[in-house]
């Protein structure tokens, strides 16, 4: 299995050369050349099988320059109790009218990144050995808040690394500040920056696309490498989680086996859809791909219009993470709607970097239509999906799954669908606390300790252990600067 970028369909390298790179050199994402599927045997073998060899399995057929031997060390290494708080990995917790909760958040980080940043840092270790053996692997990550943390703790101490995070100033959740802030570690670096996500963004890609510190760090035999999600090594685990809910669903009886399902998921910058996506592609049965998205909802008016527009307003909303007007892993998507076509990716993309607007063919409309469906939703509508749900069921959401209910809930009350339903729960309510406090009826003044102890007495529920820790950890980075200064804080941190 080789990998092309979205804006070089020629292009073929193998999967620990796409992995070390992060980002192709002409500023394309890389892209497997073809989806492997797995037969409806092989599904159903999955069905009684652990996380550790459904994910083996999905790994195999992607990685395939990985030896077993190296694949089943990353998969091990990743997916254990020490890192995990439950031998699932997820969890699926059922609530009413057919929904299913994918809990995601099981991880040190309790958010559904730690479900790739777990396992990256191995294959990228694993893959730098193949490649460019000896180098240091050099981590940029920009934020909106749980992807750094997740990558801080995959990438602490790891050996021939180190990691430096970018997080919008004001575009995180205290508590999402808190656990950056305070990390521990020799080989970390973190920097918050005046601006929004897509700023730290642009920072990050624009450092990548840099020849000039690229030399600089080569002559330092240091490498670039990224953990965001435009990394092929972020995607392909997230596969993984959406393969195994359909195994364990239908090993659980809630499913017979074959039987579609839509998959609803909270959506910012599109990897964790687009893993459901893939997913499909392999041959999970899946009905519809339901896109929610909070008052940001570009996604919403390109997947309902075909027109891709970025020239809004930015909100911040109650759902940090998913505050996002340039989606990156949309263009994958779209790479795969064109059938590759990489002239109409250069164009568009082209277009959104010079005036913020694209428009696709009639053909990807209707496709998309087809696939997916999109809904957004206000923040005073998300919170009050999180009280419906906990009045009605006693399960208390995060701001970020609330978005995913309320849209899906919209959904079927406007297309009465009521095929089975897995809503993809990216974080623990506990790392958005005021919100949801707020929600439950609360009043969300004051410090965010005692709101975090208000909200355990009046739900009944526990804040996880690796967010009650940060409560008395050093804060160790302080450091703010304009967006235009990130490279020389990467510069200076490298020592370079
Ligand atoms: C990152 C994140 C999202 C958005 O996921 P994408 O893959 O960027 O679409 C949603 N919810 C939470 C809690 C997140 O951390």
């Amino acid at each position: 299995m080789n990998y092309a970028s979205t804006r070089n369909s020629s292009l073929s390298v193998t999967s620990a050369h796409a992995i070390v790179k992060g980002l192709s050199d002409e500023g394309g994402l890389y892209i497997p050349k073809s989806i492997p599927a797995l037969s409806e045997e092989e599904i159903t073998s999955l069905c009684g099988k652990s996380y550790v060899e459904r994910a083996y399995e999905v790994f195999s057929r992607f990685l395939t320059d990985f030896t077993e031997e190296e694949l089943r060390h990353c998969v091990e290494s990743a997916y254990n109790t020490k890192n995990f708080d439950t031998d699932n990995i997820s969890e699926i917790t059922k609530l009413n009218g057919g929904r299913y909760i994918l809990e995601l958040w099981h991880g040190p980080t309790c958010a559904f990144k730690d479900m790739a940043l777990q396992i990256l840092p191995y294959f990228l270790t694993t893959s730098a050995k193949k490649t460019v053996d000896g180098k240091q692997i050099a981590i940029l990550v920009a934020t909106s808040g749980d992807t750094g943390k997740a990558a801080l703790e995959g990438f602490k101490d790891v050996q021939g690394t180190s990691i430096s995070v970018f997080y919008p100033e004001d575009g995180v959740s205290p508590m999402q500040k808190r656990q950056m802030t305070t990390q521990e570690g020799k080989n970390v670096n973190v920097c918050a920056i005046k601006g929004n996500f897509d700023d730290c963004q642009n920072g990050v890609k624009a450092i990548f696309t840099n020849k000039e510190i690229e030399e600089k760090l080569a002559k330092n035999n240091i490498l670039l490498s990224s953990a965001n999600s435009i990394n092929w090594g972020r995607l392909v685990p997230q596969i993984v989680y959406y393969v195994s809910a359909y195994a364990q669903l239908v090993a659980d009886k809630e499913i017979t086996f074959g039987e579609k399902i839509n998959i609803v998921v909270p959506t910012g910058n599109f990897g964790n859809i687009l893993a459901a996506y893939y997913a499909k592609r392999m041959g999970i049965p899946v009905n519809k791909l339901i896109c929610a998205s909070n008052s940001n909802n570009v996604l919403t008016d390109f997947i309902n219009t075909g027109v891709y527009d970025r020239n809004r307003k930015f909100y911040t909303t109650v759902s940090p993470s998913m505050d996002i007007l340039i989606s990156s892993n949309l263009e994958r998507m779209l790479y795969h709607l064109t059938d590759e076509n990489d002239a109409l990716i250069n164009d568009w993309f082209g277009k959104l970097k010079a005036d913020g607007r694209y428009e696709v063919n009639e053909d990807v409309k209707k496709k998309l239509g087809e696939l997916f469906y999109a809904g957004c939703c206000s923040d005073d509508e998300t919170k009050a999906a999180i009280r419906r749900t906990f009045d009605e069921e006693k399960y208390l959401l995060d701001t970020h799954t609330a978005v995913a209910v309320k849209v899906y809930d919209d959904y079927k009350s406007k297309t009465g669908d009521n095929t089975k339903t897995i809503i993809a729960s990216t974080a623990n309510p506990y790392k958005f606390v005021r919100a949801v406090y707020e929600a439950v009826g609360g009043n969300p003044d004051g410090d965010e300790f005692d709101i975090i102890e208000k909200l355990e007495e009046k739900t009944k529920t526990k804040i996880p252990a690796p967010l009650a820790s940060t409560r008395n950890k050093e804060i160790r980075f302080t450091n703010c600067v304009e967006k235009q200064n990130m490279s020389g804080v990467v510069l200076d941190f490298l020592k370079s």
